[in-house]
């Protein structure tokens, strides 16, 4: 393409939404094949709210709750944003914790005060907890899961205390724009770190039928590289949006790369194109807006 119809092209996606960094992305978007989406954030608000706290034997309801709290006091991420808002409104204590730490892609880890002593407590995904080898009661969390909601586990002293249930509400408009792309002909695929129970409901929720889930944030960007060849073996142009930290190798990976624009700062940074209406729609729009751009030089 020229450079006057790249630059038309660039301002106009910026009256609709999409600030083009790298002006190669917008040429390049009209051939995208396959569309690696996030989940958290991306297809849903990234607003999760805690709906559920079931207590192991031995715990009452809001000792799990202060314990998961304490510990999610060390974290960022929006699960432990929702966790804390639950602990504040129902006016807990909090326990003092010691040395917590982010797991990437699991949860966290560290020692809280429980019973008069210190004690170790880990916190996060059911599969997080299985690897350090606490057992988890079997079809605990099957409910949970299979209304797309993302599941929080905990455990105190090596012991199982709890799970709790965490909602993100699918964006409104995930729907109809995941079906506008796959009219385009483009394969969409849904990248996730989270359970499988849940990654298939959301899945089914916003028409996607091809998804991974379990992908921790090492993984997103080699998924990338596979998606890259289809079943024939053949080449495929290969986008990606996203909004998370976890996000931004695999959007570096990726030929087209679009960032959520209430997304993490890296997340942006590592993007082609922000959407800045926070939607899916945008990566639709910006295919439409190659596709024109692209054919008035032709
Ligand atoms: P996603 O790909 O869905 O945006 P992440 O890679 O951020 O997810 O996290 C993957 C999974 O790890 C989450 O679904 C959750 O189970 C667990 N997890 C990560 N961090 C935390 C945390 N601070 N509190 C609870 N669970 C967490
Ligand atoms: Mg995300």
């Amino acid at each position: 393409a020229t450079p006057t119809a790249i630059m038309v092209g660039t301002g106009q996606g910026a009256r609709a939404g999409m600030l083009v960094k790298n002006a190669e992305a917008l040429e390049l978007a009209e051939r995208i094949g396959v569309l690696a989406v996030d989940k958290t954030g991306t297809l849903t608000e990234g607003l999760p709210a805690l709906t559920d706290t079931l207590p192991a034997q031995g715990w009452t309801r809001a000792e799990v709750l202060a314990v998961a709290a304490a510990v999610e006091q060390g974290s960022g991420h929006p699960i432990a944003t929702a966790v804390l808002a639950a602990a504040r409104a129902d006016g807990l204590q909090l326990p003092p914790t010691e040395a917590v730490q982010a797991v990437g892609g699991m949860g966290m880890e560290g020692q809280v005060q429980h019973d008069g002593s210190w004690q170790s407590v880990l916190l996060g995904s059911p599969r997080f907890l299985q690897e350090r080898g606490v057992s988890l009661p079997d079809a605990f969390s099957d409910e949970l899961a299979a209304a797309g909601k993302t599941l929080v586990a905990v455990a105190v002293g090596g012991v199982f205390a709890g799970l709790l249930g965490v909602a993100d509400r699918v964006r409104a408009d995930s729907a109809a724009a995941v079906a506008r792309l796959q009219a385009r002909g483009i394969r969409v695929v849904m990248l996730t770190g989270d359970h499988p129970a849940t990654a298939a409901a959301i899945a089914l929720q916003t028409g996607i039928s091809d998804w991974r889930a379990g992908v921790l944030p090492g993984e997103k960007a080699i998924a990338i590289d596979e998606l890259r060849h289809d079943a024939h073996g053949a080449v495929v142009r290969v986008g990606m949006v996203g909004d998370g930290i976890n996000d931004a190798p695999a959007l570096a990976a990726a030929d087209v790369s679009f960032a959520i624009g209430v997304g993490a700062d890296v997340a942006i940074e590592a993007a082609d194109i922000t959407l800045v209406k926070n939607s899916l729609h945008g990566v639709a729009d910006a295919i439409d807006l190659s596709r024109a751009t692209l054919s008035k030089i032709r």
